[in-house]
């Protein structure tokens, strides 16, 4: 039996925070992930905005830890060595109807403190140029950001286990019970305290201990992708005016200079169906309403995430109110990655570190190495970096130009990628123009020989499936 004071499960940015704000303490600290990555559910696929928090209902926790994670992101990914940029919204109205909204969040902003200013159309399009001629009023919020969610969770992830978090991936929780010093999971883990971060899957989870006091159902949200332009196309996010079914269809520059248009949001009874489809159609005419001279042509790719939306209209953190020690992450959709920070300085100090009153700060703290960018080094860096290794001077990925050393590096690391989407989370090859069609085969290469296997035994991504036929052929 495998021994533990604190199991997390799932390591989307949640569970990953709170595993990486845990990692200070000397405590035994395990995470369970069923997929063979972090990342794979609602983070790895939204809008990467950290929200200014001016748009949550006033008094639920949304509002509030939205509120308090908008002022973490920055320090947050500092220390992270991750991107951050405080890109600004504008939310556009269009009509007087939605002006009068406008208005009610201009009053939101004042009681929140959330920094603001309210342009006219004209004014605003001087600023941005492609905003559409319909808008009549903006509000503009500078203190919204952007970031890359997944390499945010994928460098929580690699601190946390550089300090001794333990993560299991593949690894499916399938039946908990309890016992007299805590849980017993899948029969062969024994931990004091339970900490459910299972995202669409919270209430599965809850229901193996008792009757789930909430219900998640899920939502899809699909996107478009526009390559790297020769300009900037939008140079904030361009929001519509909310309205009840949610944030609306946005235009959303990345922290890799793509700009992303979406999403729809639509029932979705398949908690992991995320193919893209009709909801796209939907977001082509939506996105008119705000911004014109759309550059269609420019799109590279779509995908879809799935919201955790819970029957309560609100996050549910807490700890349950008849099991001790088991502590409920649930019903973590839009604005959950805003609020992430906050959400896990809040479980790990109130929730979970008073059960360890005599637990103390480690002595030694690791820091992670950022990730290898050379597109941001000087041209006298590079030729260093390849006189060292000159695999950093094979370049694999055409389109964003990232070479064989930066593959091999985020494969070795620790939370290192072990598929063909793990390698493109974290450095990019296969986010461009051709998709992979060029690079692909040779990521699969690197990927069978850093970790030891076959072409053939390399996987797409999380479902396993699709292999890249061409190297797969060399195999034979
Ligand atoms: C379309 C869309 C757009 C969004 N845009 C934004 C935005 O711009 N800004 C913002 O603040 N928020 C946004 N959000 C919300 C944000 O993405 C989520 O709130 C956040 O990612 C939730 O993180 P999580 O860690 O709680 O859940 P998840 O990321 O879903 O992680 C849960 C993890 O638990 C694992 N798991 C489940 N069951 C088990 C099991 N039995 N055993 C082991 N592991 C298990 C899953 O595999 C998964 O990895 C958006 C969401 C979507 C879908």
């Amino acid at each position: 039996m495998m021994m533990v004071d604190i199991t997390i499960i799932g390591a989307g940015i949640t569970g990953s925070l709170i595993a990486y704000d845990l990692s200070r303490f000397d405590l035994k600290v395990l995470v369970l992930e069923k997929e063979n990555d972090v990342a794979e559910g609602a983070t790895g696929a939204n809008s990467a905005m950290v929200h200014s928090g001016h748009d949550p209902k006033p008094g639920t926790l949304k509002c509030r830890y939205n509120l308090l994670g908008n002022r973490m992101y920055p320090d947050l990914c500092r220390q992270l060595k991750v991107p951050y940029v405080p890109i600004g919204a504008y939310v556009a109205a269009t009509s007087a109807e939605e002006e009068v909204k406008i208005a009610e969040l201009v009053r939101q902003c004042e009681e929140r403190k959330v920094p603001f200013e309210v342009l006219d159309g004209d004014e605003a399009r001087k600023i941005e140029p492609n905003l559409s001629d319909n808008v009549t009023k903006v509000l503009s919020l500078p203190t919204t950001g952007i970031i890359s969610p997944y390499e945010t969770t994928i460098a929580a992830m690699e601190e946390a286990i550089l300090n001794g978090v333990e993560l299991k991936l593949g690894y499916e929780v399938k039946n908990i019970r309890q016992d007299d010093e805590g849980f017993i999971i899948n029969g062969e883990i024994s931990t004091k305290v339970l900490v459910n971060c299972a995202g669409a899957h919270c209430d599965e989870i809850t229901s193996m201990l008792r009757e789930s006091p909430y219900k998640v159902e899920t939502r899809k949200g699909e996107y478009f992708v526009l390559d790297h332009l020769d300009g900037s196309y939008v140079n904030h996010v361009i929001y519509p005016v909310p309205s009840v079914k949610g944030k609306g269809v946005l235009a959303i520059p990345t922290v890799h200079g793509n700009v992303m248009l979406g999403p729809n949001s639509d029932y979705c009874e398949d908690k992991e169906d995320d193919a893209t489809g009709s909801g796209l159609d939907l977001i082509r005419r939506e996105i008119l309403k705000t911004v014109k001279n759309v550059p269609f042509h420019k799109l590279i790719h779509t995908f879809a995430g799935l919201r955790p939306h819970i029957d309560l209209n609100d996050f549910y953190i807490q700890e349950d109110d008849q099991i001790e020690n088991f502590i409920h992450v649930a019903g973590i959709e839009s604005p959950g990655l805003s609020a992430a920070p906050a959400i896990a300085k809040d479980v790990v100090e109130n929730m979970i570190m008073p059960k360890f009153p005599e637990c103390r700060v480690k002595d030694e703290y690791i820091h992670r190495n950022p990730f290898i960018r050379m597109d941001e080094m000087s041209f006298e860096e590079k030729q260093e970096l390849i006189g060292k290794d000159p695999t950093f001077g094979k370049i694999v990925c055409r389109c964003e130009e990232i070479s064989e050393g930066q593959i091999r590096d985020v494969i070795r690391r620790k939370c290192g990628a072990t598929t063909i989407k793990g390698v493109k989370m974290r450095c990019r090859p296969g986010m461009g123009r051709c998709q992979g069609g060029f690079c692909e085969p040779e990521v699969v290469k690197i990927l069978a020989e850093e970790l030891g296997k076959t072409a053939s035994e390399i996987t797409l991504d999380r479902n396993g499936s699709k292999v890249c036929v061409s190297a797969a052929k060399e195999d034979l």
